[in-house]
Parts: structure tokens; C-alpha cells; sequence
């Protein structure tokens, strides 16, 4: 990791003007007198992405039914902008459902119990709706939660042994889910040493992308797991709700999918309405009822910026700038009882930086009327994001004054403790 910063705020608008990516914050709505820290949540809006949703609400108004004739194909067009951010052929992914509606898919596809092969191993940090997910299929198979799902323990409740799991990769095990990058402490999970220790045993292996994609950079030609998740309103940009991907490695595309529906049949015979499914031969068969193309357009455009730039230069902008703030941490927060769960190591830490404090609940609601959008995690966890598109290093250093503020000035004392809904 990058430890070679200076603290001062001078020094801080020196790195933004030497900064390639920092431009790119023009396209984006910066609210004024607000510092935006909370894209691994919401990604913020940009003009690409309001210019295209705009677009569509038009050819609603002036084409009707007849905008159809080529939008009933829009999903392959936003699975071919996506497509290089995980280094997979555009067949292999289909725009579709939720995060959680699509791991319900694969599991159906993927998830066959047999009398000596019906767990599904999971870990005990992942998102709670992955397990939500996971658990009433098994119960949908006729198991219990506790015969079915495997849960592999974190040590210390921040990251995953990546040894354990290979450990717990039993021969009872069918399926495994896993996150990418875990949702707190921003771990990055070694996904091709995980997907070819499974495959030596004959499992199905899945990732959640959701605090990956758009983050770091990710190769599924070289991985080759059998299927991946993700939202795309995070650090995608896609807009709030908007549609998720879901990952078929091609090796399925013979598979018939779990959850049929009548877009995911073959485009030349769709229309034609017969009673027999006939699957697209690709991922797009995974799809099931008609695409929300309003909740699709907003990443027609904010996916262009992406692919202008690229991954790997988005990921090294982003690495510079949780360094920066961890550094400032370092330097600045630690005598304030601050203190971070992230690893310093580049290729373990995701996008965001996890910073803790005792007393995060009540810091994250006094950071909201301090002009700073933060998130807070049970129990002690407020997540922030310098997004390499659009945080400032001016930005990343004013938050850090401000929760030295909050702290040296007991400011976060005139905020109740008491926990109340959304963030
Ligand atoms: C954000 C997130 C989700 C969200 O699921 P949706 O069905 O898209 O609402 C799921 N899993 C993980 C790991 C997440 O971070």
C-alpha cells in the first residue's frame, strides 16, 4: 500500500490536481456543501446515466408498443458494456431480476441434491440476503437449514480463511456461494484459487460481485467460475434499484434454466407463444419476464465512462485513494479512538475503507448534519468510499477533519443512540 502521502489540506488539492481521473467529477451531481462517501451503497447519479433514462422515457412517449421491436433485446446491449468489466464473453452474462432474485436462479439451476451431495456451503459474512436466499432453496428441496447449508465461521468476524473454506469443500458439498468483497471489512476473496479447489471436487462455485464490480478488477476468463451475482446500482451507477447481472460461464449454457420465463426463450420463437420453453442458448436465457428497461437504462450510460477508462486504471485510482485515507487515519484518528478493519495489502482491500469506532452509530448520524454522506454497519462500522470517479482528495481529507471534529468536540454526544431504519 501506497504510505507516502503528507497530511494538510494543500497537499491534498496538489494530489487532485495531479489526479488523471479527477475531471471525471464534472459528470457527476456533486451536491454543493455535501461530501459524498457512500457509493459502495448508491453509486451517485452521473449526466450519462439521467441523458439515457431520459432518452427512453421519450421513446415511451413517442413510440408506444412499437419501442419493443428492438428493446426486447436491450439487456444484450447493457451485457456487452459490462462484459469487459469481468473479462466474460456478453453471452455469458444477462441483465436481469435483483442480486437476490438472480442467486435464486442459479440455485435453481445449479442446485441438484442428491442423498450424498446436498449442502450448500456459504460463510457466516456475507450479505444477509445471500443466506436468506440460500436457505429457502434447501427448504424448497425438503431439507432443514441446519442438514443442508455448510457455514464456514470467520475467525474474527472480519475476514474469511480462505483455507477454511477449501477445508470445508466436503464431499456432501454440491454448491458454493461466496462474496467477492466482503460487504464490511472489504476483503477481497482469492475467487480463482477458491473455483479450482472446488472444481478438483466437483463443485459448483458462485461469487456475489456486488461490492466488486466496478471496484476492482476482476478476470472470469481466467477464473471461470460457474456463475456470479451483482447489483449495478453500487459502484456501477446504475441508479436506485437499478437491474442486476447474473453470470452463466458458457460450459452451462446447455443447462436448462431453474426459473423459466418466457424471455429467456429463443428470440426467433418467442413471439410465436408456444407452451414448450425453448432456451436461448446463452445466458440470456436466464432471463424470466419482460426487462424494466427504466431501472436498465441508467446503465446504458453511466457504463460508458467504464469502458472509456477502463478497470485497471479505475483500480489504481481507487487504491490511492482508501491508502490516502487510511493514512490520514493513521496519522490523524487514531488518538480519537478510530481505528480500521481494512487490510493494507492492495490485493486483499476492495473499494471501500471500513473505518471503527465505539461509538460509530452516533459519529455517522453527527458526519449527516456535518455535510458528509457516510453508512454505518453494525456494530461499530461506518463505511467510506472515495470513489476514484468522483471523491476528491480535498474531499477524503475534509472528512477526516470533521471526524476528528466530531470526536475531539463530543459533537456526536447530541445524537441518540437509538437505531433507526435505512442507514
Ligand atoms: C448490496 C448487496 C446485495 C443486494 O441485493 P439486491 O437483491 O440487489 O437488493 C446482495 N448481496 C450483497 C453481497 C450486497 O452487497
Amino acid at each position: 500500500m501506497n504510505t507516502t502521502f503528507q497530511t494538510g489540506l494543500a497537499y491534498a488539492k496538489e494530489l487532485d490536481t495531479k489526479d488523471e481521473l479527477h475531471q471525471y467529477r464534472e459528470d457527476f451531481f456533486i451536491q454543493p456543501g455535501e461530501i459524498y462517501m457512500d457509493g459502495n451503497s448508491l453509486g451517485m447519479a452521473s449526466k450519462a446515466a439521467v441523458t439515457s433514462i431520459e432518452k427512453m422515457i421519450e421513446r415511451w412517449k413517442k413510440e408506444g408498443v412499437q419501442a419493443w421491436n428492438d428493446l426486447y433485446i436491450y439487456g444484450e446491449k447493457i451485457s456487452a458494456l459490462m462484459a469487459p468489466l469481468i473479462n466474460a464473453k456478453p453471452q455469458e452474462i444477462t441483465v436481469t431480476g435483483s442480486t437476490t432474485s438472480n442467486i435464486h436462479s442459479a440455485l435453481a439451476t445449479f442446485y441438484h441434491p442428491t442423498k450424498d451431495r446436498y449442502k450448500i456451503l456459504v460463510d457466516d459474512l456475507n450479505f444477509p440476503t445471500d443466506r436468506y436466499a440460500v436457505d429457502s432453496m434447501v427448504e424448497i428441496k425438503g431439507y432443514s437449514i441446519e442438514e443442508a447449508v455448510k457455514v464456514i465461521q470467520s475467525a474474527d468476524g472480519e475476514f474469511i480463511d480462505e483455507d477454511a473454506v477449501i477445508e470445508a469443500m466436503t464431499d456432501d458439498v454440491s454448491v458454493i456461494l461466496l462474496p467477492t468483497v466482503l460487504y464490511r471489512s472489504a476483503q477481497i476473496i482469492d475467487m480463482k484459487r477458491l473455483t479450482e479447489e472446488a472444481h478438483k471436487r466437483g463443485i459448483i462455485i458462485g461469487f456475489d460481485l456486488c461490492h466488486a464490480i466496478g471496484a476492482i478488477e476482476i478476470d472470469f476468463k481466467e477464473i471461470q467460475p460457474d456463475f456470479a451475482v451483482w447489483c449495478t446500482y453500487k459502484y456501477l451507477n446504475g441508479g436506485l434499484g437499478s437491474t442486476a447481472g447474473l453470470y452463466i460461464n458458457q460450459k452451462h449454457f446447455d443447462k436448462k434454466p431453474g426459473l423459466a420465463g418466457w424471455f429467456g426463450n429463443r428470440n426467433d420463437t418467442q413471439f410465436q407463444l408456444k407452451h414448450q420453453f425453448d432456451p436461448q442458448p446463452d445466458a440470456s436465457g436466464w432471463q424470466i419476464g419482460s426487462p424494466a428497461i427504466f431501472s436498465m437504462a441508467g446503465l446504458e450510460g453511466s457504463l460508458q465512462i467504464f469502458n472509456q477508462l477502463g478497470m485497471k486504471k479505475i483500480r489504481a485510482n481507487s487504491l490511492n485513494k482508501t491508502a490516502y485515507l487510511m493514512f490520514l487515519i493513521d496519522k490523524e484518528l487514531a488518538d480519537y479512538g478510530y481505528s480500521y478493519g481494512n487490510s493494507t495489502d492492495d490485493k486483499v482491500r476492495g473499494g471501500h475503507v471500513c473505518l471503527q469506532h465505539e461509538e460509530a452509530y452516533r459519529i455517522a448520524a453527527a458526519l449527516r448534519n456535518n455535510g458528509v454522506v457516510p453508512d454505518f454497519r453494525e456494530p461499530n462500522v461506518i463505511r467510506l468510499a472515495p470513489i476514484a470517479l468522483y471523491t476528491s482528495y480535498e474531499e477524503i481529507n475534509l472528512v477526516v477533519q470533521t471526524l476528528k471534529k466530531i470526536v475531539a468536540e463530543k459533537i456526536y454526544e447530541e445524537y441518540s443512540n437509538t437505531r433507526s431504519s435505512v442507514v
